[in-house]
């Protein structure tokens, strides 16, 4: 079995991957860690975990195989750091540090350490997407063409903390959602960014001079072009994905999302075709394939390699949005 400790009591633990961590037939969720020994006491009690601590140090001499990193973005170098040193695999969530040059340091440390390390891009584990990548692998749009991202949407009232008021935690719309974004491009168009133009701006919710909405304008390296659209404050803006190709267009609804929901449409030549697929929990797809890699099956759905360039990606957007210029991504692998 993989016994987890959680380090973070957070709202994402709270929702989705404690319940992930559940569904695996040989996942256990045994400690928690939060930075109040309080908290820490209450939210391991809300969620029947065994043990709660309030040090880094505890929480790693637990019984544990792996950790799960779902504080703010400030702690996740710091802590994800300590945990390869005490030899457990790390699942970190994303953006993996507030620079892609700490994120590096993350990844050298694991790959030295032998231990497993994976960044929760949820995304990946969608079957929309999974079916849209699988689509143009296959040729059934031609020769990729554009893609258009639309993710912009309402960041709850329980949600409105530390990314709009926090610079210093890796607040900010571009490092919450451009670098998934980023990620679910890459993966889909199975493509590389190379370079990225962005505006952002301050539309009412975010303060400490921090963005809650940006739009960012992509090339990848096969000549691609893309756009995509993140922000905070559209209540009513709905989400989707578009690949348009020489032979045809993926056109895919609602599938943004935490969610398996949504759905996905190629139109050709031939008319439409609803495609289906598969709807198993994201957060789920991602703890099992995590698990696989522990017991030595392939690789997370999302590798800290992944992670470092959804972050390069973000950072590269940041300084076009401050710059006014188009910016090379190198996330330096
Ligand atoms: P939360 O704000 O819920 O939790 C982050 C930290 O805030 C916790 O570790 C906790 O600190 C502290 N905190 C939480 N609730 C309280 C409270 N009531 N009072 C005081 N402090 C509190 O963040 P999220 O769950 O939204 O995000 C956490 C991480 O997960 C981020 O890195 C984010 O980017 C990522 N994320 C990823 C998603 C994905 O789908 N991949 C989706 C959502 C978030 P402590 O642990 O010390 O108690």
């Amino acid at each position: 079995s993989v016994r987890w400790g959680l380090i973070g009591a957070s709202t994402i633990a709270r929702q989705f991957m404690i319940d992930a961590i559940r569904a695996q037939d040989d996942g256990d969720v045994v400690a928690v860690m939060s930075s109040s020994a309080e908290r820490a006491k209450a939210y391991a009690g809300e969620n029947r975990i065994g043990r709660a601590v309030s040090s880094l140090d505890a929480l790693l001499s637990s019984d544990i195989d792996a950790v799960y990193i779902s504080t703010t973005n400030e702690l996740h170098l710091e802590q994800g750091l300590a945990a390869i040193k005490a030899g457990k695999h790390v699942l970190c969530e994303k953006p993996l540090a507030l620079t892609s040059a700490d994120a590096r340091k993350l990844v050298v440390a694991a790959k030295a350490a032998g231990i497993v390390f994976g960044t929760n891009h949820h995304l990946r584990n969608a079957g929309a997407h999974r079916a849209m990548r699988e689509a143009i692998a296959a040729g059934r749009i031609g020769k990729p063409i554009a893609a258009r991202v639309f993710h912009s949407v309402f960041l709850p009232e329980n949600l409105q903390g530390w990314r709009v008021t926090r610079p210093e935690a890796g607040g900010g719309a571009v490092l919450d959602i451009t670098v998934h974004d980023a990620d679910t491009l890459r993966f889909v168009l199975g493509d590389d960014p190379v370079e990225v133009s962005a505006f952002t701006q301050s539309a009412g919710m975010a303060g400490s001079g921090l963005e809650d909405g940006a739009m960012c304008i992509w090339r990848f390296k096969s000549g691609v072009i893309a756009q995509s659209h993140e922000g905070f404050t559209t209540k009513f803006a709905g989400t989707g994905f578009e690949v348009h190709g020489s032979e045809g267009s993926l056109i895919a609804a609602n599938v943004m999302t935490q969610k398996p929901v949504g759905s996905v449409l190629l139109r050709t030549a031939n008319g439409e075709e609803e495609l289906g697929f598969d709807r198993e929990d994201l957060y789920t797809r991602s703890v099992r394939q995590f698990h696989a890699a522990i017991h030595g099956e392939g690789q997370p759905s999302a590798t800290g390699e992944d992670g470092i360039w959804s972050l390069a990606s973000a950072e590269a957007a940041l300084q076009s949005s401050k710059t006014g210029k188009a910016v090379v991504i190198d996330p330096q692998l």
